[in-house]
């Protein structure tokens, strides 16, 4: 979602005559995108801010502008701990951006802009995207669940899905300018068209988005394990452009710590969501999210979360240590666990996932797979390197023409992250 709304703030200043640099040394204009989900990379934030002290006291014209979720929870201690800042805006106030950068132009203050419901869909404005074949489409903006660890629904705001038409109709408009694939996006998108229509659509949008000519691959995040419905499942086995990778955040696998969480599944009701997938697709690849060191969390209930990961058998995971976020129940919590508990179970549970993630490429060795040419290896030219349909990275030795191409590939070999292959057959140039 950040990355997306990145490329609309570029958009955004691109309009107004911007164009791109690649370094921040000889930037006019300098905007943070920011995320507070976990308090490291909020931490980070305010290091790369306040390294801009001296850029700004050289070039007084600089234009220091931070938005996102640190921005929306945090504006009072921005200005504070950094007075170079010139805007701060918040998350539903990113359409406004180019109106404030041309304000600080013509010599206001610091300007401060952050309202706490959404006024306009951040994909009304222009977007610079940063690959040509593939684009973003936020589908439901903001979370209803307020998981009690999570910032997000407290920054983000509620619920609020885009009607289908816009949809349909963005994804249309990008395709005739040469998408090729899309990622649908949004904290749940399962419970896409609550809100508007009063119960899900998301299967009804997939099985729309299928059907529109020149798209090739539909790819989503996120989906909440609570609402991932046997329409969308079955939507996903049969779309042909629907790509076969579901993730699906665990979190846990220990049902008081799943309670606690407020994340309304068991581990029982998870695992017969997953055997419901697997079944449906067996070549489906399943992702996830899991945190440890929840407040509370015994050596037991993290044993659940092993055996929770050992039996969905994920293809990968992002993995999370908790981190006290203020303003969520979970930050207030009695029981916080002592770090050294939380980096011991972190590192058996990386240990786990990465050798499963090995298992689930290796069976895939001396397998063909559809894979998309994205572009050539950073480290060799004369290596290609792909995506499969479940979102798996494939390497292989090709000649630069064929980027941009679809290609049959023979997995050759399995490593924990990445694939390598022979190229067998073009499918589609
Ligand atoms: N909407 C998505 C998640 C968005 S946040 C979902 O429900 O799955 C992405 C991930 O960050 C979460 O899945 C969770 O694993 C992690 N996360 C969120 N809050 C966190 C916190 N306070 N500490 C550590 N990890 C956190
Ligand atoms: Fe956060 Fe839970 Fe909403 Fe995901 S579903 S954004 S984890 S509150």
């Amino acid at each position: 979602m950040n990355k997306h709304d990145s490329e609309r703030m570029a958009g955004l200043l691109v309009e107004r005559g911007y164009s791109q640099s690649d370094s921040s040394d000889d930037a006019e204009i300098i905007v943070f995108n920011t995320c507070t989900v976990r308090k490291h990379a909020e931490e980070r934030f305010f290091g790369n801010l306040n390294n801009l002290r001296s850029a700004k006291k050289a070039n007084p014209n600089l234009i220091i502008a931070v938005g996102g979720c640190v921005a929306q929870a945090e504006r009072d201690r921005i200005f504070k701990k950094a007075p170079h800042v010139d805007i701060v805006f918040g998350t539903h106030n990113m359409p406004n951006l180019g109106h404030m950068v041309e304000s600080i132009e013509s010599g206001r203050k610091a300007i401060c802009d952050i309202v706490e419901e959404i006024e306009i869909m951040p994909t009304a404005v222009p977007s610079i995207r940063e690959k040509a074949y593939h684009a973003w489409v936020p589908i439901i903006i903001g979370c209803n669940n307020f998981c009690s660890y999570c910032i997000v629904p407290h920054t983000r705001g509620r619920e609020t899905s885009r009607y289908i038409e816009d949809v349909v109709g963005e994804v249309e408009r990008l395709v005739s300018g040469g998408v090729i694939e899309i990622t649908l996006l949004g904290q749940n998108v399962n419970s896409y068209g609550r809100d508007i229509y009063g119960r899900s659509w998301f299967a009804k949008l997939l099985i729309i988005l299928n059907e529109i000519p020149g798209l090739r691959r539909i790819r989503f995040t996120t989906s909440h394990p609570k609402d991932l419905a046997d329409d969308t499942i079955a939507a996903i086995a049969s779309g042909e452009k629907i790509c076969e990778h579901i993730h699906l955040p665990v979190q846990a696998g220990s049902n008081s710590i799943l309670k606690a969480m407020n994340r309304k599944y068991t581990k029982e009701g998870y695992l017969e969501t997953v055997e419901k997938i697997y079944k449906a697709m067996p070549g489906v690849s399943l992702t996830t999210d899991i945190m440890v060191g929840f407040p509370g969390e015994t050596e037991e209930d993290f044993l659940h979360t092993l055996d929770i990961v050992e039996k969905a058998r994920y293809d990968s995971a992002f993995t999370f240590i908790f981190s006290p976020r203020e303003g969520t129940p979970a930050a207030r919590m009695e029981n916080q666990v002592p770090a050294p508990i939380k980096s011991d179970r972190f590192d058996r549970l990386i240990k786990l996932q990465n050798r499963t993630s090995l298992e689930k490429n290796q069976e895939l060795t001396g397998k063909d797979v559809e894979v998309f040419i994205e572009g050539a290896s950073r480290k060799n030219e004369n290596v290609l390197t792909g995506r499969s349909r479940t979102n798996k990275v494939i390497n292989f030795v090709g000649s630069k023409d064929l980027i941009h191409s679809e290609a049959l590939v023979h997995v050759k070999e399995a490593h924990t992250w990445y694939l390598s292959g022979e190229i067998k057959e073009v499918l589609v140039r």
